[in-house]
């Protein structure tokens, strides 16, 4: 523990994120882009969400941006225009939010999941082959925390197959994997601009990128009830549309977020530095990877006790995810038991994510990191 870093200062708070913290900083921007929308009363897609499409395609280094109101229904389109279907199987991991297996089984698909690598956090490309049957059309791996899954790994065995890759990057804009953004590696991929995702709407968002034309175009058809032409429907489709006020926001944030991912980059690294000889595992960054750190979660034993200990001295955490998605109710029709994912229950029952967003202080980080340590023990 480094004296001069050791700031312990009675009545310090650390929450967990801080979305008024960011507001403050943008009021003047975003009051002026809502009034803009509302002057011009495109509420539904519009000028707004075609210049985000145009920024956030060339942010994320890919052809096609289709905005759409969620990440789940990113994911949902993503399978739809790769034509999955029932009695088609998916792979997956449960180490995920629910929606990445949510989307899997909207389209009448079986989610199949395959444990993960725990020194990555990600799905085990080692494990899928084993997963793969006749049945199998595709496969999605989660950028989980921000953090690029191994896509070389996972896209060799993808050709071999004969499979499809679609990325959850939900958690991970930005993020870039040999050089390239995630967003591009698979068929399509699916952003989430939920609030507490590094680029946040001020509602529900969420976005698909593709390099491919004709998913660009069928994904733009879906969102809309299937329209081609103005109430000419070619397909049942789905209202998945983003609005006018969710671009706008939008507009004004992805030109901060880079800096914004800096910041999160810094304190990650600052948290490495603080926490080296603290009782806990971290993951590492894996080689030729940037990771936008979403969260930065530490592997801890006991870690509810560890969460009230450091909630009683003032530094929030929370938990992504505490129960993994294959032992939810909601899949209990796959009868996947406990015991079945070892390595993905044991990071369930371990991981603590710390306090991590832009507008954070270093004394809060190097707060939170000596707490953390206090309660843990050194190694
Ligand atoms: C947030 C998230 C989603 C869903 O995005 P929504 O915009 O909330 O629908 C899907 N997958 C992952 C990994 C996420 O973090």
């Amino acid at each position: 523990m480094k004296a001069e870093v050791w700031v312990k200062t009675a009545n310090v708070t650390v929450p967990y994120f801080d979305l008024k913290a960011q507001y403050g900083l943008l009021r003047d921007e975003i009051l002026e882009a809502l009034d803009r929308v509302s002057q011009n009363a495109t509420f539904i897609l519009g000028e707004e969400v075609e210049r985000f499409e145009q920024a956030f395609a060339g942010y994320c280094e890919v052809k096609h941006c289709i905005a759409l109101n969620s990440g789940t229904s990113a994911l949902h389109l993503a399978l739809l225009t790769a034509g999955i279907g029932t009695g088609d199987e998916v792979i997956t991991t449960a180490n995920t939010f629910i929606a990445t297996a949510e989307a899997i089984a909207y389209t009448g698909a079986t989610p199949v999941f395959v444990d993960i690598d725990p020194a990555t956090a990600n799905i085990d490309p080692e494990r899928i082959e084993a997963a793969i049957t006749k049945r199998t059309r595709a496969i999605i791996p989660v950028h989980l925390y921000g953090r690029p899954a191994d896509m070389d790994s996972i896209t060799e065995m993808a050709e071999r197959d004969r499979l499809l890759v679609i990325e959850d990057a939900c958690q991970a804009h930005g993020a870039r994997y040999a050089g390239r953004r995630v967003g591009g590696f698979g068929r399509a991929a699916a952003f989430s601009f939920y609030p507490g995702k590094n680029l946040g709407a001020y509602g529900e968002g969420g976005a698909l990128t593709t390099n491919d034309d004709d998913i660009a175009s069928m994904a733009r058809s879906l969102r809309s009830h299937g329209e081609s032409t103005r109430y000419l429907h070619k397909y049942v489709g789905y209202n998945y549309r983003m609005d006018g006020f969710q671009a706008a926001v939008l507009n004004v944030k992805l030109k901060y977020l880079e800096q914004w991912t800096a910041k999160r980059q810094a304190f990650a690294a600052l948290y490495r530095r603080w926490l080296q000889d603290a009782n806990v595992r971290l993951l590492e960054d894996p080689a030729d990877t940037e990771c936008v750190y979403h969260l930065f979660v530490a592997y801890v034993d006991n870690r509810d006790k560890v969460r009230a200990e450091l909630e009683k001295l003032g530094v929030q955490t929370a938990v992504h995810y505490p129960k993994p998605v294959h032992l939810q109710e909601a899949f209990s029709y796959l009868e996947r038991t406990p015991g079945s994912l070892p390595l993905t229950e044991r990071a369930c029952e371990q991981v603590l994510g710390m306090p991590l967003f832009p507008e954070m202080t270093e004394e809060q980080v190097s707060y939170a990191a000596h707490c953390l340590t206090e309660v843990v023990g050194n190694k």
